[in-house]
């Protein structure tokens, strides 16, 4: 039977979240396994011209990481899950969520099927794409429908 010991959850910031994060936090329990939850920050292009324009200014970069931080700390303390590692990147979703997931030896990866991009196919963009890159297990949590 398969066994998990270090459970990684990726969590937008959409009403969703809870949900995902609920289910993460069902099979940690199950498991007696680590949780961490981490949020992606995507840069913004600012401008038209990719090579002058700076990705995203520092400014706007580090409201945006505030933001990610406070809210995961409001949601692991609503979901009595303060002692969570609680981590932000910044970067593409997809890889951000798989380099932590490869680099920590994560062995299961929670996400949710569906977030801010609507349910008009059977799974989102983001969940598809984790789910293709992984070196481990995806447990997609079914969302919206
Ligand atoms: P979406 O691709 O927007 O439909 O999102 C599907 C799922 O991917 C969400 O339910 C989250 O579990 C995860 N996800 C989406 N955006 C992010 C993000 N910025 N950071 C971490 N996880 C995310």
């Amino acid at each position: 039977m398969a066994t998990y010991s270090n459970i990684l959850v990726a969590v937008d910031l959409s009403p969703e979240a809870k949900a995902v994060v609920g289910r993460a936090c069902e099979l940690r329990k199950s498991y007696g396994a680590v949780l961490s939850l981490i949020h992606v920050v995507e840069p913004i292009l600012l401008g038209g011209d990719y090579e002058l324009a700076p990705a995203m200014p520092v400014e706007l970069e580090d409201t945006l990481l505030q933001r990610a931080k406070g809210y995961l700390e409001s949601l692991a303390e609503e979901m009595n899950i303060s002692d969570v590692e609680r981590v932000v990147e910044v970067g593409s979703v997809k890889h951000e969520i798989l380099r932590f997931a490869e680099s920590r030896g994560c062995d299961l990866i929670v996400i949710g099927s569906h977030g801010r991009h609507g349910v008009a196919t059977l799974l989102g963009s983001t969940a598809n794409a984790v789910l293709h890159g992984a070196g481990c297990d995806i447990l997609c949590v079914r969302l919206g429908v």
